[in-house]
């Protein structure tokens, strides 16, 4: 399997997750010209998508969605909330109903060799999930946008080969930089992002000898650097109650608009 992010953040999120056979998109929040720039590079073309899943409505998860499906006969795999939200955000009516296949939490689906498993997570929009994708015994975890986790995220993120995980903001850039109040309480509440400390914290509670690579996403332009997400993270899984130390993973920021390193597993 390879997992990738073609685009990452408050702009903008796309990521591919593939076999030899398969090739899904999480996301299509980016413009639709960032996602074919990032699939030529994997040697791939909207062409060969076989399936695009949302994990929630907000715009820099689905912006691009209508301009792809235009050209695109992809099927769009989102929960029962989500297509909602989208139907909302779509005031003209210009996606086609029979694009859209309601999802639910903890009922896995099968898109040719790849098996996925939407997972409940906490996070401001209607209905957004986290994903499981396995080909074989080979599995990967995508978590972005969601404010807090708990034992079920824990367990359901367990033994993953590779993991993309939100490291949104650091506290401290938040608290005292130019957002409005409101907003800040929103992003620092049980619904709204994951910080760096945060991020570190889930991922000591997941790390084991097989993972193979972290992929840290949606940094916040304002409120984060890519340095301070990585060492943040480094820190929590040196100082966390495991036994392992910071550099024994490979960590991965992926950038705002370009491609990140491919982790193959
Ligand atoms: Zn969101
Ligand atoms: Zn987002």
């Amino acid at each position: 399997m390879r997992l990738a992010s073609l685009s990452s953040g408050s702009s903008g999120n796309s990521i591919y997750v593939g076999s030899d056979t398969t090739h899904i998109l999480v996301d299509a929040g980016c413009s639709r010209k960032r996602i074919v720039e990032g699939l030529s590079k994997l040697d791939l073309s909207l062409d060969d998508i076989d399936a695009i899943f949302v994990t929630h409505e907000h715009s820099d998860h689905i912006a691009s969605l209508h301009t792809i499906l235009k050209k695109y006969d992809i099927p769009v795999f989102a929960t029962k909330g989500t297509i909602q939200g989208i139907r909302i955000s779509d005031k003209k009516g210009e996606m086609v109903s029979s694009e859209f296949h309601e999802i639910r939490a903890d009922e896995r689906l099968t898109v040719k060799d790849l098996t996925i498993n939407p997972i409940t997570i906490m996070h401001d929009a209607l209905e957004p999930v986290a994903y499981r994708i396995s080909c074989g015994d080979k599995k990967v975890g995508i978590a972005t946008d969601l404010g807090c986790y708990n034992d079920y995220t824990v367990d359901n993120l367990r033994n993953m080969d590779a993991i993309l995980i939100e490291a949104n903001h650091d506290v401290r850039m938040l608290q005292t930089g130019p957002y409005p109040y409101m907003l800040k309480k929103r992003i620092l509440g049980d619904k709204g992002h994951l910080s760096n400390e945060k991020s570190g914290e889930l991922l000591c509670r997941i790390l084991h000898d097989n993972l193979k690579g972290i992929l840290l996403g949606h940094l916040s332009k304002e409120n984060n650097l890519p340095e301070l997400a990585y060492e943040t993270v480094r820190v929590e899984i040196e100082m966390g109650e495991n036994p392992y130390h910071g550099n024994d993973f490979p960590i991965i920021v992926a950038e705002r608009n370009t491609l990140s390193p491919v982790i193959e597993v």
